[in-house]
Parts: structure tokens; C-alpha cells; sequence
């Protein structure tokens, strides 16, 4: 090992190797003055100026990012578009100027620490990760207003990317030819900036932590490996042959895998398995087509809420819904009602703070307690039931009343857009979630009343062993293939059977290669899981023996 070879540990956020030299994104964070000014006037106007050339950026930016990564992702530069608008932000700005008599940049770099430490301040992480918007927006404004480039030109050459953290707005612009891997100091998996990468498909790591920048400098040899966080300064020449080696076998894999695209998911005594996808917004097809999935599994719609400032109204979700369904040209399309709360907050939903959110007021309860909310996400699906082959699921299910709720409003919504001659298919199946233990005790019931079943395995996982999935220190006592979680899921797909209704897997325990015998012995009709994981779990299915 050489001496200088140092290896940390962060998070992988796309699963992929890159070995390359380090460039170190320095931002040109503007360097602001507080300047008295005598005519307040002439910097309204000129803050008003740098306004419009900002949105003007940001509009480009929005076009560059909707060919990139897609429309549910480029909306993030469609929100920076607004925030730029904000009353709130701008009257705090002109604020500053009108009693302070302070240049345009200074009352910019004011309100962007006070916005973003109230963002910051805030519960709900997707809150607390708009603090880095407001930062970026107004690093835009103060460029503007002193005519300076923005840092997005820099990060140039075929480079690893290595940052204290990225905007959203940054990795966007990051060119994806020259940059082979980027990593950051900081941020979650949370953030628009690994959702981003995910679907820029650049080897990610991030949360590497302080320590590996000041250790850096422009040049250095790095290796990135996606798949475990690892990230190694001054490799020696055997780890870099180790890694390249790596990077070959990945290349391989993926090309071999490419092969079985367009093959069945039969086992080899013939037993055929459907191997679906999960999406979390219409921009996830691309990766869902690519990938060869026989149909999506689960549709997070909820996404759909998250990304948008205010309630979707019914025509955006119809849209959404429609587009999902005719991509799919007639292959299932499962898409589970709202499932907001716990880990999924929305601040337009003004829902109350809660000591135990998980076990609190969230997804079907939030449906069943504000049924106008659940009416128009339920009229929107089955206006778009007419384009292809829809599944509506309903999520957190624990007892035989929620679910007839439920199907009682899908009655009530058919019964309204048909008095209205609106059309919607009458062979919409639907289908819970397992996700709790109550569900899977009482499945001989509810099977009685649905067409199928999808264990949540995520959420089956933490309400079984009563740990918080979102609980980092919780990771030693959480064994996923726990034998009661197992239980539970066999009864399940006993009772789906017996009582006349199928059963699949969206949960991430789908995509986990060492249960998949398991799974299809219990007799599991259906595994849906991310995009990549297809293909490898084809090959899966197609070398098992179960006789
Ligand atoms: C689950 O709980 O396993 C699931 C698929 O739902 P989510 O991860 O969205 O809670
Ligand atoms: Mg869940």
C-alpha cells in the first residue's frame, strides 16, 4: 500500500466505479460588501434587472435538465424559477435596502442566510433541504447584480467532481461527458442532488465527510466505487488494476444482461415469475422501458405532491397518470394512492407535528380523514383507467373497514365522472399493501375483498421489528430476513391464494437476490423493484430450479 493511499467512507448514491484525476469545485461564491447607497430607487431597479436575467439562467438551465433528467426532475429549476418570485424572500430584500440604505447585493446575501437557516432549522428533512435552494438562488441574484459567472462553467475536464456539497442547479450544469464521478462532503440521500444523480447516471458518493476535502488538491489520482461509498485518494497500481477490473466486470454484466431482454422470467422447471418496476414519477418510464420491466409495480404518486407547491388539482394528476399509462402500451400499471406522512411531509398539507409520525396520521388515514383529497387523486386515475391497464393500490392498510373506505370511494368517484359521461375502464383492479403485521394477520379476510396484495417490505420490516426505518443507529438490530418478516409474508401469499387473490413484492426486499427461491417457493406471483434491478434478477429466476 502507498504511503499517501487513503481510503473514506461515504455514501453510494448511484452504483457505478470511476478512476480519474480530482477537480475541486471551488464556487466563486461571491465575495459581498455592505456599501451605503443614496439612491435607493436605482437599486430596486437594478435588483428587479438581475431578477429577470436570473430567471432568464434558470429558465435555460430548467431546458438543459428536462432533456437530461426529465420533467419531475428539471421542476426543481421551475421552483427556483418561483422562489426568485417569492413575496416573502423579496420583501424581505427590499426591506433591507429601504431602512438600511445597502446595496441590492448585500440585502440579497442577508436574506439568503436567514431563509436558509430557517429552512434549515426545520423537522422535515425535505424542508431542511430547500436551505441549499434559497443559497443557491441567491448566489445566482448576487452573480447577476455584480456580472459575474456562476461556478457551474467550472467544473470542466474529465474529472471527478469532488465538493462540500452540490446545488441542484450545479450538478445539472456539470457537463455529463467530461465528469466521470462526482462526490460530495456533505448531503443526504435525500436531497435533489442524489436524486439527480441517480438519474444522470454518474458514479455518486456522498457524505464522504470534511475530512477527505482538506485533504485534496486539483489532480489527484481518486477512485470512486458507487456501489459500497468508497472513495480512495492516491491509489497505488495495484487497487487502481483491482477497481479497473471492477469497472470491467460491471461493463460486462450489463452487457450480458442485455441479452436476456426480451426473455421470459421462467425458472428452469418452467414456473414464470412477473418481474415489474417501481417508479416515482412519470420520468421514471425511460428506465422502466430500458430495463425491459413487464410492468410497473408501484407508482409512489405521492411524488407527485412532493414535487409541487400545492395540491396537484386533478387534471395535472390525470395527466401524469395518462402519460404513465399509454407508455406502457397495456402492460400493468399499479399506482398506489397518496402515501404521505411519516417520512414524507408536505407543508401545504398542514398536517399536525406528531411524536411518533410513523405510527401516526399518514397515508390511507390521511385519505379517509380528507376525502376531498382522496376524490380527486381517485377521479383523476379513473378518467386515465381508459389509456392502458391500471392497478390502484391503497397503502398502510391495517384492517377490513379502511379497505371497504377505500373501495367505497372508488365507487363513489365511478358513480360521479358516470352521471357525468366521463369514461373509465371497468376492469380496474384493485389491491393493498402489506405493510403492516395487522394486514398480513388478517389477509384471509382482506383477500376476500381485493384482487391482489403488495407487501411494502420496507415498512413490514420496521413496524414488525419496531425500528424506525429512518433511525441510522437502528441499522444493527434490523435484520431484514428476520424469520417472523418471512412468516408473515408466506401467510400472506397462502391467504392471496386461497382466497382468490395475487400477490407480489415492491418492497426493496424484491430486488434482494439471496430470497428470491424463498419468495417464489412461497408462491409469490410478482417482484417489483428499481429499474437496474430487472434484468439481474431475470437472470435470477431463469437459473433456479424449485422442483
Ligand atoms: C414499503 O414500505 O416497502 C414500500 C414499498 O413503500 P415505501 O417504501 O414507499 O414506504
Ligand atoms: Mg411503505
Amino acid at each position: 500500500m502507498a504511503d499517501t493511499m487513503r481510503s473514506f467512507q461515504g455514501k453510494g448514491v448511484y452504483g457505478a466505479v470511476a478512476v480519474g484525476t480530482a477537480h475541486v469545485f471551488r464556487r466563486q461564491e461571491a465575495q459581498v460588501r455592505r456599501i451605503r447607497v443614496d439612491d435607493k430607487a436605482a437599486e430596486l431597479e437594478r435588483l428587479e434587472a438581475a431578477k429577470a436575467k436570473a430567471a432568464e439562467q434558470l429558465s435555460g438551465i430548467y431546458e438543459k435538465a428536462l432533456k437530461e433528467v426529465g420533467e419531475t426532475n428539471a421542476q426543481i429549476f421551475e421552483i427556483h424559477m418561483m422562489m426568485i418570485e417569492d413575496d416573502d424572500y423579496n420583501d424581505f430584500i427590499k426591506g433591507i435596502i429601504d431602512t438600511q440604505s445597502v446595496n441590492a447585493e448585500y440585502a440579497v446575501a442577508v436574506a439568503s442566510d436567514n431563509f436558509a437557516e430557517m429552512f434549515s432549522s426545520m423537522d422535515d428533512p425535505y424542508m431542511q433541504a430547500r436551505s441549499a435552494d434559497v443559497r443557491d438562488i441567491s448566489n445566482r441574484l448576487i452573480a447577476c447584480l455584480s456580472d459575474t459567472e456562476q461556478a457551474e462553467q467550472s467544473a470542466d475536464g474529465c474529472m471527478i467532481v469532488c465538493a462540500d456539497d452540490l446545488a441542484p442547479s450545479e450538478t445539472v450544469s456539470l457537463d455529463k461527458d467530461k465528469v466521470l464521478a462526482f462526490v460530495t462532503a456533505f448531503g443526504s440521500s435525500n436531497s435533489h442532488t442524489a436524486i439527480l444523480a441517480r438519474n444522470m447516471n454518474i458514479p455518486a458518493v456522498i457524505g464522504i465527510g470534511e475530512g477527505f476535502l482538506s485533504e485534496l488538491h486539483d489532480g489527484v489520482r481518486l477512485v470512486v466505487d458507487g456501489h459500497t461509498g468508497t472513495v480512495i485518494i492516491d491509489p497505488d497500481e495495484e487497487t487502481v488494476k483491482q477497481y479497473l477490473e471492477k469497472q470491467r466486470e460491471d461493463a460486462h454484466k450489463k452487457v450480458l444482461l442485455q441479452q436476456l431482454k426480451g426473455k421470459e422470467n421462467i425458472t428452469k422447471d418452467g414456473r414464470s415469475v412477473k418481474i415489474f418496476a417501481n417508479i416515482g414519477g412519470v420520468d421514471g418510464i425511460g428506465a422502466v422501458l430500458a430495463n425491459d420491466a413487464g410492468g410497473i409495480g408501484l407508482f409512489r404518486s405521492e411524488f407527485l405532491y412532493l414535487e409541487s407547491t400545492d395540491f396537484p388539482d386533478e387534471e395535472q394528476q390525470f395527466r401524469a397518470y395518462k402519460k404513465v399509462l399509454e407508455s406502457m402500451a397495456g402492460k400493468k400499471v399499479i399506482i398506489r394512492t397518496l402515501d404521505i406522512g411519516a417520512d414524507k411531509q408536505i407543508d401545504y398539507f398542514g398536517l399536525d407535528k406528531e411524536e411518533n409520525p410513523a405510527l401516526g396520521l399518514r397515508a390511507v388515514r390521511i385519505c379517509l380523514t380528507r376525502p376531498e383529497i382522496f376524490r380527486t387523486q381517485l377521479r383523476a386515475l379513473y378518467r386515465a383507467s381508459v389509456y392502458g391497464n391500471l392497478g390502484i393500490m391503497f397503502p398502510m392498510i391495517t384492517s377490513v373497514s379502511e379497505v371497504e373506505k377505500c373501495l367505497a370511494a372508488c365507487e363513489q368517484a365511478k358513480s360521479e365522472l358516470a352521471a357525468e359521461g366521463v369514461p373509465f375502464s371497468d376492469s380496474v383492479e384493485t389491491g393493498i399493501m402489506i405493510e403492516t403485521p395487522a394486514a398480513a394477520v388478517i389477509s384471509d379476510r382482506l383477500a376476500e375483498i381485493v384482487d391482489f396484495f403488495s407487501v411494502g417490505t420496507n415498512d413490514l420490516t420496521q413496524y414488525t421489528l419496531a425500528c424506525d426505518r429512518q433511525n441510522a443507529k437502528l441499522e444493527p438490530f434490523i435484520d431484514t430476513h428476520h424469520e417472523a418478516i418471512l412468516r408473515l409474508i408466506e401467510l400472506a401469499a397462502k391467504n392471496a391464494h386461497e382466497h382468490g387473490a395475487w400477490i407480489g413484492i415492491c418492497g426493496e426486499l424484491a430486488a434482494d437476490l439471496s430470497l428470491t427461491e424463498t419468495f417464489l417457493r412461497m408462491g409469490i406471483d410478482e417482484l417489483s423493484v428499481s429499474a437496474p434491478f430487472v434484468l439481474p434478477l431475470r437472470e435470477k429466476v431463469r437459473n433456479l430450479y424449485l422442483k
